[in-house]
């Protein structure tokens, strides 16, 4: 994956990770999470028929991914909608540069998008000399401090509101009061002119209906509105997952995204795109294109991993994760974060990158338990340690060789009475452990085994 913007000092996620930890004020950012975990919370324990309903949803789709998409593609056809299909993330970015430059176009306006990021595209298109400006005030504020969104749905979680009035104010060359309400007047004001001078507006999309070609846009800032309206051009940038079947279907996945999501019964924007303006409609582009974006995907149908495609990126498993909760998406080094991007990242990547990210995971199932469609998180991660050995790291190194020699001692009977004797000997000071042991408690092994004790007793 591609993909820019600063992360936590480190050279791995385990370096990265204590980095995060040590700084006051990250941890004081992330309190912000705190209402977070409770909405998520309340929210999987309120819909679990809801949850069947998603998941059933979104597993039909995958069992027959390339002919939604097909129908997809015809849907929007049928509406004016320009579809264009794209593998790679080089191949998505050249599409929309090439639309830019047909049509001459100087400044973009953009929507908050995970895939956008995925494809590094605002780098894309400054690069190309086009100015581009992200629109969701989370977005923006991390735009201007040069950096990545930490979190999928709250992008600048990791700042505090001093540091937020910081980055504002470098850009307005003015004093701005440490004030929520005052900052987002200011960036509201500043966004507006923007909007009134983009020439393309680029989204992305929640869900898209096969049956009726209808992309579905979920904000809570009404940016999407003005970013699908306004300019001349509107391009999409869908990944391929977020099709599906029934435009009905909305019904069942659009509450359960809000509520896991922000907590809401619904966000407060809910737009439903039909296609370019129409003769005798007032709104709306001239023109819409809609990027189907592959990037491995489909590499993923029927194998242990397909699973994660059912994804609808509500983040509520970065929300209950704890090990997000005390680190943050920069940690990561990744566009995905907390656990579902412990399983994408090297999956998108092919293994080129985050192989180490599956290893900093407690396994406790949190993010399982939360996921609105049910998707097994835990053991897909479990299942990527296995099928994606991180070697980089000399720890990770001598924990696999380890556990390759308890595999191998514990296999044989002689093996495990060879090794539990020797446990039983050492009274729970094993050397090598001292670091394992630093933060837990190691159990002390009985003086004498069950199998002495039953040999004895029934001798
Ligand atoms: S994996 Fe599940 S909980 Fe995590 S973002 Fe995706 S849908 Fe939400």
């Amino acid at each position: 994956m591609t993909g820019h913007g600063i992360t936590t000092p480190g050279r791995d996620f385990h370096e990265r990770t204590a980095t995060a930890v040590a700084d006051p004020v990250l941890q004081k950012a992330l309190q912000n999470l705190d209402r977070r975990l409770r909405t998520a919370g309340e929210s999987a324990a309120a819909h679990p028929e809801w949850k069947e309903r998603a998941a059933a949803i979104r597993r039909e789709t995958l069992l027959d991914l390339d002919g939604w998409l097909d129908r997809l593609e015809r849907s929007l056809a049928a509406r004016g909608v320009e579809v264009h299909r794209a593998s790679t993330p080089g191949d998505a970015r050249r599409v929309i540069l090439d639309l830019a430059r047909a049509r001459g176009a100087r400044t973009v306006v953009k929507s908050k998008s995970m895939a956008t990021e995925e494809i590094d595209l605002g780098g894309a298109l400054e690069q190309a000399g086009l100015t581009s400006v992200e629109t969701d005030l989370g977005e923006y504020i991390v735009q201007l401090a040069g950096e990545r969104p930490s979190h999928m749905i709250t992008p600048a979680i990791h700042k505090t509101l001093p540091q937020i009035r910081d980055v504002l104010a470098r850009e307005a060359h003015t004093d701005l009061p440490v004030d929520r309400e005052a900052l987002t007047a200011w960036a509201r004001e500043r966004l507006r002119g923007e909007f009134l001078r983009a020439d393309i507006g680029i989204t992305g999309v929640n869900f898209a209906a096969a049956d009726t070609g209808t992309l579905v846009l979920v904000t809570n800032e009404g940016n999407g509105r003005f970013c699908t309206t306004l300019p001349r051009m509107h391009v999409v940038v869908m990944p391929v997952e977020k099709v599906i079947p029934r435009l009905a279907d909305v019904g069942v996945l659009l509450p359960l995204l809000t509520t896991h999501a922000t907590g809401q019964a619904l966000s407060n924007y809910v737009t439903m795109i039909s296609g370019p303006r129409r003769a005798g409609e007032l709104d709306g582009p001239d023109e819409m294109h809609v990027v189907f974006l592959d990037n491995r995907r489909r590499t993923l149908l029927g194998t242990t991993y397909e699973e994660m495609l059912a994804c609808i990126r509500c983040g509520a498993c970065l929300n209950v994760c704890p090990v997000y909760r005390n680190v943050s998406g920069h940690a990561y080094d990744a566009v995905y974060s907390g656990p579902m991007g412990k399983v994408l990242t090297p999956l998108l990547s092919g293994g080129a990158e985050g192989a180490d990210l599956p290893y900093g995971s407690t396994l406790c199932h949190a993010c399982s338990d939360a996921c609105p469609v049910k998707i097994p998180l835990s053991d897909m991660i479990l299942a990527l340690r296995a099928d994606t050995p991180e070697r980089s790291s000399p720890v990770r190194r001598r924990r696999r060789l380890f556990w390759t020699v308890w595999a191998r001692a514990w296999s044989t009977p002689r093996g495990y009475r060879l090794t539990t004797t020797l446990g039983r000997m050492s009274r729970g000071r094993v050397p090598g452990l001292r670091a394992w042991t630093s933060t837990r408690e190691l159990p002390r092994p009985a003086r004498v085994s069950f199998r002495d004790r039953w040999a004895k007793e029934h001798r």
